[in-house]
């Protein structure tokens, strides 16, 4: 059995940061080894250029061998030299191995067919799990996919679950709170979703460029007014936009000197630009989706990351952890924030793919999950 599996998790000074997407894998991986499956497991990890020991899959293995309880026996290498192929197939039943980081090799980015058919050389089946890669035409991801009787592991079914019916039939009203930097990113979900939407609220770069296209003075906040047009044409009489009346300035976003509240309307200071919303903001925004009987949050309301800006987000994040609504959080910051706020098993779902999940609510389809349908096996269970 070959899985593909997204264990491409954070890392600060050769530890990992965060074992979230590691526990995610583990009732897929367990599933597949009560059955006494012999397993590869396979991810990438960071962004290598060519073969790259600090970012070696090695230090991942160890910390999956602790969750699972069971030895992972990790190889120096991708795809599978022929010792490995030997050593893999003497593992007993139940036995796991993990490859080297996929991206050591070229192949796994230019979807390789050759690469992949090394890659599944001692399996009989594949399995993807990797929610979070499927919106890449990856060798692993799809190539892969064409070669055995493949099958969507139970991470892939439950995102594609809930994902599908928050873009196709969400319970109403529908909120969406959109946050963030990446404002380009988030307009096509909106608009995708904009005629099941019953209300949109604006955080962050987006609320600013929003409000700086409306005319409203937003000091030195970096915003991105070229997207501008494409917000306002798609969601005009669409659902209601609520934007923030208040923000939180400063001049700078990790260490700041300054911090004031402004009023929408008013001059920030000087040199100041928009970090966080404000106060009464958050009361608007509370009041606005306590109706709600779904809410989306994509980004975060503020530069969370540094304590002084953090406000907005968490107020957001708490308002969520006690709303009875069905709440998705979807975004690679956001997740983050969910995370570390302690608020991921208070809400319905938080989405392990960032671009994966905002790409599958865009309407677009996903390379992964395309191969995985297109796959013509048998079910091995
Ligand atoms: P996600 O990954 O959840 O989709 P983004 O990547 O779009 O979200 O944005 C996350 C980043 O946006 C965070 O690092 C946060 O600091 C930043 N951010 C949020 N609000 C602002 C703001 N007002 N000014 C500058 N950066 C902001
Ligand atoms: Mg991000």
């Amino acid at each position: 059995m070959f899985l593909r599996a997204d264990l491409n998790v954070p890392m600060q000074d050769g530890t990992i940061t965060d074992h979230n997407r590691i526990d995610a894998l583990i009732p897929t991986l367990d599933g597949l080894l009560q059955r006494g499956a012999r397993v590869v497991v396979a991810t990438h990890l960071g962004r290598p250029r060519g073969h790259d020991a600090n970012l070696s899959t090695a230090i991942v293995a160890r910390a999956l061998e602790q969750r699972i309880q069971r030895p992972v026996m990790h190889v120096h290498e991708v795809p599978f030299e022929p010792d490995s192929i030997e050593a893999f197939s003497s593992i007993p039943s139940g036995g796991v191995l993990m490859l080297e980081n996929l991206r050591f090799d070229p192949g796994e980015k230019n979807n390789d067919l050759d690469f992949a058919t090394a890659l599944l050389e001692p399996v009989q089946y594949y399995v993807n799990d990797a929610f979070g890669c499927c919106h890449r035409a990856h060798a692993s991801i799809v190539a892969a996919a064409s070669l055995r009787p493949a099958f969507a592991g139970l991470l892939i079914e439950r995102e594609v679950e809930i994902l599908a019916r928050l873009r196709d039939h969400p319970a109403r009203p529908f909120w969406v709170i959109a946050g963030g930097a990446k404002v380009r990113d988030k307009i096509g979900v909106l608009a995708h979703l904009s005629d099941r939407l019953d209300g949109i609220i604006f955080g962050g770069g987006l609320a600013i460029t929003i409000l700086q296209g409306r005319g409203v003075p937003v000091g030195a906040s970096r915003t991105e007014p070229d997207a501008l047009g494409e917000v306002e044409d798609r969601l005009a009489n669409g659902p209601e936009l609520v934007l923030p009346v208040d923000f939180i300035a400063g001049d700078d976003p990790n260490a700041p000197s300054t911090i004031s509240r402004v009023s929408v309307g008013d001059q920030p200071p000087e040199g100041t630009m928009f970090f966080d919303i404000g106060p009464d903001s958050i009361d608007l925004f509370r009041q606005k989706i306590a109706t709600a009987a779904t809410i989306f949050w994509n980004g975060p309301l503020g530069v969370f990351e540094t304590a002084a800006f953090a406000e907005g987000t968490e107020a957001i994040a708490r308002m969520l952890a006690q709303h009875s609504a069905e709440v998705v959080i979807g975004g690679g910051d956001s997740a983050a924030a969910a995370r570390s706020l302690g608020i991921a098993d208070d809400v319905a779902h938080v989405s392990t793919g960032g671009g994966a999940a905002l790409e599958f609510l865009e309407g677009r389809t996903l390379p992964g999950l395309e191969a995985l349908e297109h796959s013509t096996g048998t079910d091995p269970r």
